[in-house]
């Protein structure tokens, strides 16, 4: 059976593997390279992208998960996921690094702080006609999507908060806290389909 990995260096990582368990999926959680090379899909989830960058470098898992990105494994990161799946970061501080794979420029804390959180329903057609409910903490925005990625969804405003580029998906708000099923399944479906 196909295993699914939540990184769980930092983050909200509880609530996207009760979400993949509720979906059936066998989810592992990764702190180690043993760990990881156990998995055939990984979610990175939000928190802070400095802190999750940092500690996967230290524990010697960013150069593990970089050569599976470019091997074609599926993952799905949200919010400080998306920045870490991010080709460029346009606001990176202390030399903060990411795995890369989707090429796209994002901003980090674009929509202000953690007060200012806000959910929205959105369309997302690859997704089916319901709209997806959304909830936005301190997320990233993409400011540019380059030829190889696809943006998958907008806000009212234009700005692009959903991305595709082959196997990668990233968003920059919190599926695993509203409850919206459909970006995990769509990475279990990606992670079966190669398995
Ligand atoms: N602002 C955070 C970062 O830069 C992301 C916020 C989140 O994941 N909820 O990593």
């Amino acid at each position: 059976n196909p295993r699914v990995g939540v990184l769980a260096l930092q983050g909200d990582v509880r609530e996207h593997v009760a979400l993949l368990e509720h979906l059936g999926a066998e989810v592992l959680r990764v702190r180690r390279p043993e760990e990881f090379a156990l998995v055939d899909g990984l979610v990175i989830p939000g928190g802070e992208s400095t802190v999750i960058d940092k500690l996967s470098r230290l524990f010697e898992l960013a150069q593990p998960i970089r050569d599976a990105i470019g091997n074609g494994m599926p993952v799905l990161g949200t919010c400080a996921g998306l920045i870490m799946l991010a080709d460029t970061i346009v606001d990176a501080i202390d030399g903060q690094q990411t795995f890369g794979g989707l090429d796209v420029v994002v901003r980090r804390n674009a929509f202000g702080r953690q007060t200012e959180s806000f959910e929205v329903d959105l369309d997302i057609p690859e997704l089916g006609a319901d709209p997806v409910h959304t909830t936005f903490i301190r997320g990233p925005v993409v400011e540019h999507v380059g030829t190889d990625a696809a943006a998958l969804a907008a806000l009212d405003d234009g700005r692009i908060v959903a991305v595709e580029q082959g196997n990668l998906l990233g968003i920059s708000f919190h599926p695993e806290l509203s409850g919206e099923p459909r970006f995990h399944q769509r990475l279990l479906d990606r992670v079966a389909a190669r398995h």
